[in-house]
């Protein structure tokens, strides 16, 4: 079999994915999900217009009848004649997706969902965030909101093959990284309570609950690097870890970093020098299209092969649950074949890596039934 033909036929793990969009997308709504902005798309622009845009009219296309480059509208006029979800989740071929439920999990299909629409297993990954925010909802003293989310976490994580946290997001890796201690816990929480404990920015919270997550002993995942427009990318540059991932070490938790476009070299080096470290392009390679081969081969640079893991970071229309897994298909299968080409890599090597990075790599970190 070529490398080709094995990369195409291998079976993925998805290991950071959300749900599918449900019900019709008309042209501003469609459009609006394949971007990271969440401004309103100036009348002037279109998204369809960018690297993403071209590939899902190059790849989607003719899953839904229509000749590859088919023009936005009709390529959403096929769409809603048809069952997009169904369609586009079984051409992706992956057979285990591993659901993040904490962003707007009411708009799009919820774990179970998505396993039947795609045929595929899925498995809950929990966020520590929406947690705490769950926990102080339901709490009105402070000081039983420690022992609370200790519980609450037991009972979200007994089903689940992960913990993430989105502290890129809501303060950025600036923070000291030491774990604070119960006096310092409940002083924030106090301060957050008299702020009425709606969405939790305190860098005390945050770092309290990646402690914790580092402490349950699931693999915890972190988003770093490129994201929406909530995101200060600045401090979501991973290099601002290295002291927590040097101080939560010794816990043997392993780390997986969501996205790190453009940060995918200083990930590599982390994934390099630190064993419990692990990193994907997701996101990034279904953001960049035509150039995901140029991405991919810089993941391949200092990472050990055995760090690398596949994501879609899909969120809302399946065609970015399907992109995902051809956009990487396709880097990956051009990156390897130039290294076999070149007579640096045998194509053994080449199928082996690709499968490790694909499959097997997250089977073992998440351990998955294969
Ligand atoms: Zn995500």
């Amino acid at each position: 079999m070529s490398l080709a033909d094995h990369i195409a036929d291998l079976s993925l793990v998805d290991h950071h994915v959300h749900g599918a969009f449900k019900g019709r997308l008309d042209r501003t709504a469609f459009e609006q999900l394949i971007t990271e902005s969440d401004r309103p798309v100036p009348p002037w622009l279109s998204t369809f217009d960018s690297q993403l845009g071209l590939a899902i009219r190059r790849y989607c296309a003719p899953l839904l009848g229509l000749q590859p480059h088919a023009s936005p509208d009709d390529y959403l006029a096929a769409r809603a004649q048809q069952d997009p979800n169904t369609l586009l989740l079984n051409a992706a071929g992956v057979s285990d997706y591993l659901v993040d439920t904490g962003y707007q999990a009411d708009a799009v299909t919820g774990v179970d969902e998505l396993a039947a629409l795609s045929g595929s297993r899925a498995h809950e990954v929990v966020r520590l965030e929406s947690e705490l925010e769950y926990v102080a909802a339901h709490e009105s003293t402070v000081a039983a909101v420690p022992h609370a989310l200790l519980q609450r976490l037991e009972e979200r994580t007994a089903g689940a093959v992960g913990l993430k946290s989105i502290v890129a997001y809501r303060h950025g890796f600036d923070f000291d990284p030491a774990e604070p201690s119960t006096r310092e816990v409940l002083a924030a929480l106090d301060r957050w309570y008299s702020a009425g404990a709606d969405r939790v920015t305190d860098p005390v919270l945050l770092r309290w609950l990646l402690w914790i997550g580092a402490r349950r002993g699931l693999p915890l995942q972190l988003h770093v690097g490129f994201g929406d427009t909530d995101l200060n990318l600045r401090t979501a540059d991973p290099l601002l870890l290295t002291e927590w991932l040097r101080q939560v070490e010794p816990l043997g938790t392993q780390v997986a970093l969501l996205h790190c476009y453009p940060f995918h070299r200083e990930v590599g080096y982390l994934a390099h020098v630190f064993p419990h470290v692990y990193f994907d392009l997701g996101l990034t390679t279904m953001y960049v299209g035509a150039r995901a081969a140029a991405v991919i081969a810089e993941g391949l640079e200092l990472a050990p092969f055995g760090k690398l893991l596949y994501s879609s970071d899909a969120f809302g229309p399946a065609e970015l649950h399907y992109l995902g897994a051809v956009l990487w298909r396709r880097a990956v299968t051009s990156v390897l074949g130039g290294f076999v080409e070149q007579d640096d890599w045998s194509a053994e090597d080449a199928v082996r890596v690709a499968t490790l990075w694909g499959r097997d790599n997250a089977r073992r970190l998440y351990r998955l039934p294969s």
